[in-house]
């Protein structure tokens, strides 16, 4: 599990809900032999093998609590409870998500803001919870932010698909509550003096996926959505991801991000890579690797 990681003022830990493991090309065609022996000079995974067929691509399903000023902050929601959907990994999961939030001493109750990365379903299940046959918000004090370019994609989507599920039963009952403010990126949440918590455009994965960034008197972090879902795409940030709705532009956003990850040292809390997660992305050649962050014991 990964620790609380301090920076500065701000603090930030994760909850886990899950794990998923797909096969690996069907999510990363055009993975090589070659790029999975790069990637193991520098992690280790024990579902991948020696060719691309015998991999999986294993992902976990987590959220970050970011605390800074007093301020509590959730990013990203996860699957959720009794969510129907159409891949079973996830169909109707019950998983620990709430009691591992109660091991960081926190109840639904004490989240002040919900910022949901973008509106995949992976990303936005625990906003709301069936209470008498209905969705209600789980964070019932918290304000909810949501792009507003994947709220309104998402809202005139036609194909029932499983994000469409999820609008359904996880973003627009909280928009009904009156719980939802619809962002267009580059808004500054919460600021004191030059630092606190802000947006920014990620493009690509979806239409309006965004990057969370946070300072708070120390190093600056970064929370990125889906712009990288595993540590093998820093070996090969070229290749097409098979959920990127728009495959050039989510391209150019991961070039873009993880350059600036590099160049500026920032601390990366990426929201599918297994633990320890947290860590920073290096140089390597034309590519790149990740360093974790040191683990306390
Ligand atoms: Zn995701």
């Amino acid at each position: 599990m990964m620790r609380s990681v301090t920076l500065g003022r701000m603090t930030i830990q994760k909850v886990f809900e899950m794990e998923s493991g797909p096969p690996m090309p069907l999510i990363l065609p055009g993975i090589a032999v070659e790029d999975l022996q790069r990637v193991a000079m520098w992690y280790q995974d024990e579902t991948l093998g020696p060719t691309p067929e015998r991999s999986a691509f294993t992902m976990s399903m987590h959220s970050y609590v970011l605390q800074l000023d007093g301020l509590t902050v959730l990013v990203d929601a996860c699957n959720g409870e009794h969510k129907r959907r159409s891949i079973p990994d996830v169909d109707r999961v019950a998983t620990p998500f709430l009691a591992n939030l109660a091991r960081l001493g926190l109840t639904p109750d004490d989240i002040d803001l919900v910022l949901c990365t973008h509106l995949h379903f992976d990303h936005v299940g625990w906003n709301t919870r069936l209470e008498n046959g209905k969705w209600i918000p789980t964070f019932a004090n918290a304000r909810y932010l949501f792009s507003r370019r994947d709220f309104e994609h998402f809202g005139k989507q036609e194909l029932e698909d499983d994000n469409l599920r999820a609008f359904r039963g996880s973003v627009l009952p909280v928009y009904e509550a009156g719980r939802a403010q619809l962002v267009d990126e580059s808004l500054v949440v919460h600021r004191e003096i030059g630092d606190g918590v802000w947006l920014e455009p990620a493009f690509g994965h979806s239409p309006g996926n965004f990057s969370v960034l946070a300072e708070g008197g120390g190093e600056r972090a970064i929370f990125w959505g889906d712009v990288v879902h595993h540590p093998i795409q820093l070996t090969r940030p070229d290749l097409t991801m098979a959920f990127d709705s728009d495959p050039e532009m989510a391209r150019e956003t991961r070039r873009r991000t993880l350059a600036r990850a590099a160049d500026e040292g920032l601390i990366c809390f990426p929201a599918h890579f297994r633990d320890p997660c947290a860590g920073q992305v290096i140089r390597d050649g034309s590519a790149y690797r990740y360093r974790f962050l040191p683990q306390s014991p």
